[in-house]
């Protein structure tokens, strides 16, 4: 296994794999459930890895950790806020039900329209000559 200096405390360690020595790992261990938390109790307040550092008082390297890892993707990493979750939601919402009213008409659409159009036109053109 290679040896590695923790990307957080700078520490050479064996790694497994991963960047982050052991020690640095078991404090993001503790650390993630206290943010995602504190995420979840505040919805509405939108948050960076700033902020989110001061609020959980940590360093803000260890939540930039998390963030780099994907654990906050959605919450914080690109400094998304709640209003962007919340477009996304909608959209997300929208093109949904744009599906759904598709697949509505597809089903009830080709044979009943296409077949009375066809009868309409054969009927005038039949009428007129
Ligand atoms: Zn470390």
């Amino acid at each position: 296994m290679p040896l590695l200096s923790c990307r957080l405390c700078g520490k050479i360690f064996t790694s497994a794999g991963g960047r982050t020595c052991s020690v640095c790992l078991s404090r993001l261990d503790e650390l993630y459930p206290r943010v995602r938390e504190y995420l979840r109790d505040n919805p509405k307040v939108g948050f960076n890895v700033e902020t989110l550092a001061e609020e959980m008082k940590a360093d803000i390297r260890d939540v930039q950790a998390l963030a780099d890892m994907g654990y906050l993707d959605r919450d914080v990493s690109r400094h998304t806020d709640s209003e962007t979750a919340l477009r996304q939601k909608l959209a997300k919402e929208f093109e949904d039900s744009l599906k759904q009213m598709k697949d509505a008409s597809a089903f009830r659409e080709p044979a009943k329209s296409a077949a009375s159009y066809g009868q309409q036109r054969y009927g005038e053109k039949g009428k007129k000559k």
